[in-house]
């Protein structure tokens, strides 16, 4: 890419606040990567491409657009030779709960929120491979990938805790006992969000690298997990990016910024991220989430419901991802129609005749990827042949 795709890139989706330029020196020619703000420690040079050369191909995990207008696929099998990783969101199952994951709305049975996830999955999986495409699930059952567990990081968790309470190991027994709930919810956190995330995208890098990741999600607004129902219902579709000003600092998450930013992966994840937002409003027309704290969250195009934000998940899978969160589980009309689970044709719930909320969601995915990926890889000039 040229210097100023590359400035475009930080300044637009990576890194806004563009903190990130401490540890930097760009010119038109080439990108000095630093690894402290003193500039001291020269990482790498990156040359940018000048007028009338031609780009050299960058080592991908995934097809890019160019590459998919080659496939010349059969309208009837849009995706034949396309690789698409679902990864259901959470684990579920018996770890919903300490996930913070498992609720009751109203009258409704408890919701885990990772075993609908999965559920969404599988039959998104159905429609894709049906139309040719090669589908992997991180995890196909309320299972933990990482072999750690909680009590692996409880040692990291009380020094973390502790620091942050001022308190050592000779402050009074009291003092330390009331930090005890708090290094538990630590500890709990770095498995399910940090090992497990990890976990999930090393297997995705050694065993299926992917031409998109989809990470399909319910969403639910902050206080859900008092079991608190709200009149509010929105979709909001992530993509990665705008890294905050504080992550900066940290070398794995510039790292992973730049990774993103030069694998360029955006234009894959806008297309499929309209599309399916697109196809998600025809299954429910709600608003976009309202954000706040905008130094974390920022818009990438004209779609109101897309936005990069830095996140475990997008942040390590390698290739185009996109995080789904459409839905508020704790609105009545969402969790009447999620607690009825999947099922054939259509029910009188919530208010209308309605099919199984599960599968109109993964139909909606999965027309939106058959549709977006079919523009790229579909021959139209001879629409029977085969290649
Ligand atoms: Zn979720």
């Amino acid at each position: 890419m040229s210097s100023k795709e590359f400035c475009n890139l930080i300044d637009r989706i990576y890194n806004p606040s563009k903190v990130v330029y401490a540890y930097l020196n760009v010119t038109p020619e080439y990108a000095e990567f630093f690894e402290d703000k003193e500039k001291t420690t020269l990482l790498l040079t990156l040359r940018f491409i000048q007028p009338g050369e031609r780009p050299q191909p960058a080592k991908r995990t995934f097809h890019t657009v160019q590459e998919l207008r080659k496939f010349h696929n059969p309208p009837e099998l849009p995706l034949k030779g396309v690789r698409i990783a679902l990864d259901p969101g959470h684990i579920g199952g018996k770890w919903a709960s300490l996930e913070e994951r498992s609720v009751i709305w109203n009258n409704n049975p408890v919701i885990r929120e990772g075993d609908k996830n999965i559920q969404v999955a599988k039959l998104i999986r159905t429609r894709l491979k049906a139309a040719g495409a090669q589908v992997y699930l991180t995890h196909d059952k309320p299972d933990p990938l990482t072999d750690t567990r909680p009590k692996d990081f409880m040692d990291e968790a009380r020094e973390l805790v502790y620091q942050k309470k001022g308190i050592t190991e000779d402050s009074p027994k009291a003092a330390r006992d009331a930090c005890r709930k708090l290094i538990t919810w630590y500890a709990e956190l770095f498995f399910y969000r940090r090992a497990e995330i990890a976990q999930r995208a090393e297997n995705l890098r050694n065993e299926f690298p992917s031409d998109i990741n989809i990470s399909n999600h319910f969403n639910a607004t902050e206080r859900s997990g008092s079991g608190e129902i709200v009149k509010d219902n929105r979709h909001v579709f992530l993509l990665n990016g705008c890294y905050g000003p504080d992550e900066m600092d940290n070398p794995v998450t510039r790292f992973y910024m730049f990774s993103k930013l030069l694998e360029q992966s955006l234009n894959i994840e806008m297309a499929a991220g309209d599309a399916i937002t697109a196809h998600l409003l025809k299954v429910a027309s709600l608003p976009p989430a309202k954000y706040g704290r905008e130094k974390y969250q920022c818009r990438v195009n004209q779609n109101p419901y897309l936005y990069a934000r830095n996140l475990a998940a997008s942040r390590q899978y390698p290739g185009p991802t996109l995080i789904l969160e459409p839905f508020y589980m704790n609105n009545a009309w969402t969790a009447a129609r999620l607690s009825a689970g999947d099922y054939d044709g259509v029910r009188p719930i919530a208010g209308g005749m309605y099919r199984s909320l599960l599968r109109e969601y993964a139909d909606a995915v999965a027309d939106a990827l058959i549709e977006v990926y079919g523009k790229w890889t579909v021959d139209k000039k001879s629409p029977k042949s085969k290649d």
